[in-house]
């Protein structure tokens, strides 16, 4: 994909962007190198892991109000969202910092700081699919409940598999918080990619900073879990190097999000849902919860059927979403053929059908009943060059615009009006002869030149000349040719006339 690589270019060629770059990627060295300078000093460790480690978390959230001032509409929502996501993690991080500076037993768990850390991923995940437009609720919806069913089935396995036998306790709040960080992290990823990458073209660059801050503080959120229930934390360990870095990410992307004010990402019109993963990861491990369970406990216990009815329920509204969408895809389509195939046929300036219709009816009319009459008005307007030369090209398109409607209004139901090339316009009178043909015709040249067209100038006087062919003059193709060799008479004789296609050469006017 040449895109990120462009995006990538432009974020570097900004002059503030690509000091945020520098100084994000020097902090995270100096960090990283602290983290393994103080690996020995507990007191070092701690400074290095809770109170340096707060620079680019305070840097996040005030990028991102500043972000949020500045941008309007749907970015401001994003933004502002995220300010508060990296405000309340700013908010854990100082409680964190707190407890382990002004208690000895260092922070409990759970503590306050989780609920800032959980308001934190909550928010984020929000105003992801917030910043995400245009593809509509039950889209964003349906990619909820995808990365629901994903990581209850994902959830629900790996508690009843790998940490349920680890915990002699029951369930208790600790247990859950510690669990909930890594679960509401892969629903942030989940969503990010089923609603973002999979709904979406042209993902603005910022975004993906923050899709990928997301992603990196999720990985690490596992690492931080897995020590936390298998081994040790404590602040200052290598892990928290990652978070610094998701925290740099973050930063980045609200200054570029200011400075290159990128465009929404655009719908997809096909979004690649994942069509059959969630339902058939969800399937299986409701299964397995199922087997698993009896197999090790002989038992189904009440959390094995809450997590397989939710699942079920979750999988049922997801089809039922999934099959609306498609629906309502379909006939979007089916309306869109429709308008090309309007479009096809009409012409852009005027309205009027176009010459390729014409060509269309007349070749029908021809074939349907070749003995019927059959009468062909070819007008031109006079002097028009004159028109645009002295009022200019778009007073000659409103002149055009009132001819044709003119022409219209003359014209009966059955009659099929086009426009033919610039300033000529053909008439297709089935079912007509020549008296009735001549009569429109000079309907249709008096209602031109009696009334002069309005603009914003003195109105223009505007003549047109009219050729009429009438079959058995010849057969369709010919009965143009017909009508266009009387209108080049009516134009040498003096223009503003109609002249007939047949001879001896019938003139009105
Ligand atoms: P005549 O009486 O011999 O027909 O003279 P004329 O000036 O009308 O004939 P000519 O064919 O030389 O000029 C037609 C003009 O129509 C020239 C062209 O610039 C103008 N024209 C063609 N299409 C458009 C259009 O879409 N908008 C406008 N404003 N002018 C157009
Ligand atoms: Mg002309
Ligand atoms: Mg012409």
């Amino acid at each position: 994909m040449a895109e990120p690589a462009t995006a990538g270019r432009r974020m570097l060629a900004d002059g503030p962007c690509r000091v945020a770059v520098i100084a994000g990627l020097a902090w995270l060295v100096c960090y990283g190198t602290l983290t393994g300078l103080t690996a020995d000093s507990p007191r070092g460790a701690m400074f290095v892991g809770d109170i340096l480690y707060l620079l680019p978390i305070i840097a996040g959230p005030i990028a991102a109000t500043v972000a949020a001032r500045r941008l309007t509409g749907r970015h401001r929502r994003l933004w502002l969202l995220l300010a508060i996501a990296y405000g309340a993690q700013l908010a854990g991080e100082c409680t964190w910092a707190g407890y382990d500076y002004l208690t000895t037993d260092g922070p409990p768990d759970p503590s306050v700081a989780d609920v800032f850390y959980l308001t934190a991923s909550v928010t984020t995940v929000v105003a992801i699919l917030a910043g995400f437009g245009g593809a509509g609720r039950l889209r964003h919806l349906r990619g909820l409940l995808d990365s629901l069913l994903l990581i209850v089935s994902a959830g629900a396995m790996g508690w009843q598999v790998l940490v349920r036998p680890q915990l002699s306790g029951s369930l208790d709040w600790s247990n859950l918080f510690t669990v909930a960080y890594p679960m509401l992290d892969v629903m942030l990823i989940c969503a990010l990619s089923i609603v973002g990458i999979g709904g979406h073209q042209r993902v603005p660059l910022s975004l993906r900073l923050v899709g990928f801050a997301g992603a990196l503080n999720a990985v690490s959120d596992m690492f931080y879990t897995y020590l936390l229930v298998f081994s040790h934390y404590e602040s200052g360990s290598w892990v928290d190097v990652a978070f610094e870095a998701s925290s740099v990410c973050s930063f980045v992307a609200a200054v570029v999000a200011v400075r290159l004010r990128e465009p929404a990402a655009q719908r997809r019109v096909f979004d690649r849902g994942l069509t059959v993963l969630p339902v058939l990861t969800a399937t299986l491990a409701s299964l397995a919860l199922v087997v698993v369970e009896r197999v090790t406990t002989g038992v189904t216990s009440v959390f094995t059927l809450v997590v397989v009815g939710l699942l079920f329920v979750a999988m049922m509204v997801r089809q039922y979403l999934f099959v609306a969408d498609r629906a309502a895809l379909a006939e979007e389509l089916r309306e869109a053929v429709r308008e090309q195939e309007r479009l096809a046929v009409t012409d852009g300036l005027t309205g009027l059908h176009n010459r390729r219709f014409l060509t269309e009816r007349m070749t029908a009319e021809e074939s349907a009943d070749p003995v019927r009459p059959l009468s062909l008005l070819v007008i031109d307007l006079d002097h028009f060059k004159t028109v645009n030369d002295t009022w200019g090209h778009p007073v000659g398109d409103v002149v055009l615009r009132e001819c044709a409607g003119r022409i219209t209004a003359a014209c009966r139901a059955g009659d099929v009006v086009a426009r033919y090339g610039g300033e000529e316009f053909v008439v297709c009178c089935p079912d007509t002869g020549e008296p009735e043909a001549l009569a429109l015709a000079e309907r249709i040249r008096e209602r031109i030149a009696g009334t002069p067209v309005e603009h914003d100038g003195p109105s223009i006087r505007v003549t047109a000349s009219v050729g009429v062919a009438t079959r058995p003059a010849g057969a369709a193709a010919a009965l143009m040719v017909a009508a266009d060799q009387a209108l080049y008479r009516a134009k040498v004789a003096g223009r503003d006339r109609v002249a007939v296609a047949v001879s001896p050469v019938a003139e009105h006017h």
